[in-house]
């Protein structure tokens, strides 16, 4: 099995890319008003993570999935580096997810146990690096306990990478990553594809579409 690239020294490429564009982008339902204020106020800077609808569809099921019996689940943020304007941020794409045993909290800083999930990134197609990881606080809130620092510690320490906590109990969601040694919240926006339906289903006018033929010469 191929060894799976985990954003580090030896990945220096970080690719110049312009981000979602903010007609494609929205803030996910599930944030707190806190972090809302949050969102609301990095929106005209651009965000420094990006999550596609996929990837946040299949974060929150998998939670929703294992939310009734409070088990915790976790997954793997995959999708690349960018930058922009001076501005560098991580795009997710999508996730790879396992039914880890992870009612033992213990197992997620024990590297092994992400052996298992890297098994799972042989089936992604598409070329991609690990930005981070996402796991689940069914009934708990969101924040990075001791162990969930350590292993971000130990397995995503660069500023890049983000952790997602999700609480699927009380339908919060936030983005956290390590500065300095310290856990910093990370506002970050949904973002879908051109082709995509948009997001949960809301109607959203991807660009402004001409008369037809019959307004023509209509004066509107
Ligand atoms: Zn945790």
């Amino acid at each position: 099995m191929s060894q799976p690239v985990i954003v580090g020294d030896h990945v220096a490429e970080v690719k110049e890319l312009p981000p979602p564009d903010r007609r494609r982008i929205k803030a996910h339902k599930w944030l707190t008003e806190k972090r809302m204020e949050d969102y609301r106020g990095r929106e005209s800077k651009g965000f420094e993570l990006y999550i596609s609808k996929l990837a946040e569809e299949k974060i929150r099921n998998h939670a929703l999935e294992h939310a009734f019996e409070r088990k915790e689940v976790m997954g793997l943020l995959l999708g690349g580096m960018y930058r922009h304007n001076g501005l560098e941020y991580a795009l997710v794409r999508d996730v790879a997810t396992t039914d880890l045993d992870a009612t033992d909290v213990s197992v997620r800083f024990d590297p092994r146990a992400f052996e298992k999930l890297f098994a799972s990134l042989e089936e992604v197609g598409f070329r991609y690096v690990i930005v981070g990881w996402y796991h689940s606080h069914p009934s708990y809130h969101c924040f990075m306990s001791s162990t969930d620092v350590q292993t971000q510690r130990l397995m995503f320490n660069l500023r890049g990478h983000s952790a997602i906590v999700i609480d699927p109990i009380n339908k919060e969601i936030e983005a956290f990553y390590l500065e300095e040694g310290k856990v910093r919240s990370r506002p970050f926006a949904i973002y879908w594809d051109e082709y995509q339906s948009p997001y949960y289903g809301t109607p959203v006018r991807m660009r402004d579409v001409g008369p037809s033929e019959g307004d023509l010469g209509a004066g509107a």
